[in-house]
């Protein structure tokens, strides 16, 4: 088998306009961050997302900075956010110096628990002075960030109920879920603001980039001026307050656009990987396939399977280790950010559900251009080793 093909977990598909586009930056010298690519996206995500206003930035991370800065989160305060996720939101709590509250997530579809958070801010939480007040820490808690993990939405109405009634703002972490859609509304469109990435592993790429979007006008002029350095006066250039310079490039957006142009059939080819695997494998005693809520639209991102051991006889990573030997390229879900040594002060807290996904989960192949018959050695190569 030393020769077989490698298969990888997922790699960027660029077969489309890019090309045309990029070269089109290249030939008028519109290559900086404005430029008229810029502005087509821009438009064309805030369609896709169902919101009035985008704006592009370097990356979902510097786009989900801004959304913190827009929410009011400010040194000492706290943010409720999913453990299982990648670390991005968290990091980007961080830069300001406040706080996350970790929640656990729901065993069926992997996402933040709404239970957790309902009882986290009806019981563990107070209003004093028109403030909310974690009891706990006597910080206040000032938004909630639920990422939808893995292409698949929150269940964001419950959550949002909670939020409404104690007072904070929705910020949804939408980086993974372009396209998703929650009883019919498209992700991005669910909360006050949302944040997108086109970095090289989503479902669309420009190689890196982000976006924010919202239908508060106030808050989409706010991003536009601190994602450009507060600049007040372009002549005498004058500063208005400490800005950032996050702004995506017109290279970058042609590319966004030419990519944003595939985003269906990209979806479609992910929808057809996951009935492949799901269709495979979700018989099989001791594993558990990526499932979908009745109230969901999933864009199936990356399609991932729990894998009991204790039913199995073979872990997760050792069942990584004989498809790695086989070539094939497959990945845990992330540590929980709540035992990341980049979070040392949260390591006593147990978080149940987010730690057996960290040891159960594993990523299958699903590039959008993967074959059926490169799909198939992968199933075959699972079946064979589960049936040792
Ligand atoms: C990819 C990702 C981000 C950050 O996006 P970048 O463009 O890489 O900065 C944020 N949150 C989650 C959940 C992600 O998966």
């Amino acid at each position: 088998m030393a020769s077989a093909e490698f298969i990888p977990l997922s790699t960027p598909v660029v077969r489309g306009n890019e090309w045309t586009y990029v070269k089109e930056c290249l030939d008028t010298a519109w290559v900086s961050s404005v430029g008229s690519y810029v502005n087509r996206f821009e438009e064309q995500v805030a369609q896709r997302a169902g919101t009035e206003h985008a704006i592009a930035t370097v990356n979902g991370t510097a786009a989900l900075h801004i959304a913190m800065l827009l929410a009011g989160v400010r040194p000492g305060d706290e943010v409720i956010v999913p453990a299982m996720t990648f670390i991005a939101p968290v990091n980007t709590i961080r830069y300001i110096g406040a706080h996350p509250v970790f929640v656990d997530s729901e065993p069926e579809y992997w996402q933040m628990d709404p239970a957790a958070v309902t009882s986290f801010l009806e019981d563990g939480c107070e209003q004093r002075d028109g403030e909310l007040i974690n009891r706990n820490t006597g910080r206040e808690v000032k938004a909630i960030v639920p990422v939808h993990i893995l292409g698949h939405p929150v269940d964001h109405d419950t959550i949002a109920a909670a939020a409404n009634k104690a007072g904070i703002p929705v910020i949804e972490d939408a980086t993974e879920s372009l396209g998703a859609r929650y009883k019919g509304r498209p992700v991005g469109s669910l909360g006050e603001i949302a944040c997108f990435s086109f970095n090289g592993n989503k479902i669309i790429t420009t190689g890196g980039g982000g976006m924010l979007v919202t239908d508060n006008a106030h808050h989409a002029e706010r991003a536009r001026y601190l994602t450009t350095q507060a600049k007040d006066d372009p002549l005498e250039y004058i500063h208005g307050e400490v800005g950032y310079n996050y702004r995506l490039t017109n290279v970058l957006a042609a590319i966004g656009v030419a990519q944003l142009e595939q985003l269906d059939a990209y979806i479609t080819r992910k929808r057809e990987i996951a009935k492949r695997y799901r269709d495979a494998l979700g018989a099989i005693p001791g594993v558990t396939v990526m499932k979908q809520a009745p109230r969901a639209e999933s864009i199936f991102w990356l399609f991932t399977i729990l894998i009991d051991e204790e039913i199995t006889g073979v872990g997760s990573r050792e069942l990584l280790r004989r498809l790695g030997d086989a070539r094939i390229q497959t990945r845990p879900l992330w540590q929980p950010i709540h035992k990341s040594p980049a979070y040392p002060e949260y390591h006593d807290l147990s978080l149940p559900v987010a730690e057996r996904l960290n040891r159960q989960a594993l990523s299958l192949p699903c590039s959008v251009n993967l074959t059926d018959q490169q799909q198939d050695r992968v199933i075959q190569e699972i079946l064979s080793t589960l049936s040792r």
